[in-house]
């Protein structure tokens, strides 16, 4: 028996941030980064709390790839808040601190005060790429491990896409993130654990990247391709969040929490090259997770009169995004120094085997097809 759920509400179009309007509560915490309150970002949604004479809290001390230490000090700011609305406003890295802020600290507040309930939590995500306004995934930095956690508790009730908050990313994190949506449709599509519901999903999704993610990285006015690359991050999240992902993104946290590289670009550059191991050409048989790739192939109306064929086109197109976007193809073009690369590899190796992504990766790996991966990965 398989599952599919999506539980937040998603509003989205433009002005969906008026959904606030709608609110009830009495005391709001915003968890967000310092990047939204001094680009006035925050302002609006202020506004609209203040007219509904909801009392409100900012938390910005959100970092990229948040680390432990900064969730601990958001827990704190919600034990002295108690709030019935959270409003998780950024990208990824503020999202996921909020879904492991509100887990943890409501489970201390409720051992002092058995009246208190889980807030509500809203999510508006300002990059259009991790999709966590709909997962119950929150990916935390322990030291220099980024640990995916999951839970039902993590995820949101609501999700508001309004574009309007993604205008100002700039074109190279435009690049990044929506390149990350990418791996998340691509990898949920070959998941172990795909069905149809995460198949219409991550389809839907690969084909819209494809049609409007240059024009957005282009043009980031362009709001047609803004709203459109918007949604299809979101839909590659409800895909990835019920058929996970696959070691695309084990490798991309070990890689994060190692360089702190961007996540979208570590999942970008390594691309290429999970596929076409995933898709183990080599053998006699043809793979399942080779047959999947140039079912994406024929989606997207690329040449695929064999399933080798359809691979190769899937790889070229996703290389041809990524050159026109300026992501570089290799870590050694992503400025890793080689020789930390190299002393690191071996318990990066290790932290992308325990991640729990690896188990729904189509092919089974050993730490020794890692190790040569994160290799040929570097680049020459
Ligand atoms: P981010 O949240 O780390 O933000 C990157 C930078 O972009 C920051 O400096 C931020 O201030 C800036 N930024 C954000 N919105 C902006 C805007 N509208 N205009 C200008 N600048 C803006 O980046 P991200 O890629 O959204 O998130 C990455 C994090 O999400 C990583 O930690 C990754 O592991 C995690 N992630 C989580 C999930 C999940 O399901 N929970 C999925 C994928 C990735």
């Amino acid at each position: 028996m398989k599952k599919f759920s999506i539980k937040p509400n998603i509003y989205f179009q433009k002005s969906s941030v008026e959904y606030l309007k709608e609110l009830r509560g009495k005391k709001a915490l915003i968890i967000t980064d310092s990047f939204m309150v001094q680009s006035g970002y925050i302002n609006r949604m202020l506004r609209i709390l203040e007219n509904k004479g909801i009392d409100y809290e900012v938390f910005s001390d959100v970092k990229p790839d948040p680390p432990i230490e900064i969730v601990a000090i958001g827990i704190k700011k919600m034990q002295i808040t108690k709030p019935d609305v959270v409003i998780a406003l950024g990208g990824g890295s503020s999202i996921d601190a909020a879904k492991s802020i509100i887990m943890i600290a409501t489970d201390i507040i409720f051992k002092e005060d058995n009246n208190y309930t889980k807030p509500l939590f809203v999510a508006i995500p300002t990059t259009s790429g991790t999709g966590s306004e709909v997962t119950d995934f929150s990916v935390i930095t322990f030291g220099d491990k980024k640990v995916p956690l999951v839970d039902e508790m993590l995820l949101p009730d609501v999700a508001i896409l309004d574009a309007d908050f993604v205008k100002s990313v700039p074109s190279q994190i435009t690049a990044d993130t929506a390149i990350d949506a990418l791996t998340h449709a691509i990898e949920a599509y070959v998941s172990m654990e795909a069905c149809d519901f995460t198949d219409a999903l991550a389809e839907k999704s690969i084909k819209i990247i494809f049609e409007y993610f240059l024009r957005a990285y282009r043009n980031g006015e362009d709001m047609e391709a803004r709203e459109k690359i918007h949604n299809a991050s979101c839909m590659a999240g409800v895909a990835f969040a019920n058929a996970s992902l696959g070691i695309n993104h084990s490798m991309a946290h070990a890689l994060g929490g190692a360089f702190h590289i961007p996540h979208g670009r570590a999942n970008a550059i390594l691309l290429p090259y999970v596929i076409m191991y995933n898709a183990n050409l080599q053998g006699n048989e043809e793979t399942r997770a080779a047959k999947r790739y140039s079912e994406i192939a024929k989606i997207l109306g690329l040449p695929s009169p064999t399933v080798k064929d359809g691979v190769f086109s899937l790889i070229s197109a996703i290389k041809i995004i990524m050159k026109e976007s300026n992501t570089p193809l290799t870590l050694k073009q992503a400025k890793i120094d080689k020789r930390e690369f190299i002393s690191k590899i071996d318990s990066m190796a290790d932290t992308a085997m325990k991640d729990r992504c690896t188990v729904y990766n189509p092919r089974v790996v050993t730490k020794e097809d890692i190790r040569k991966l994160f290799v040929e990965v570097y680049g020459e």
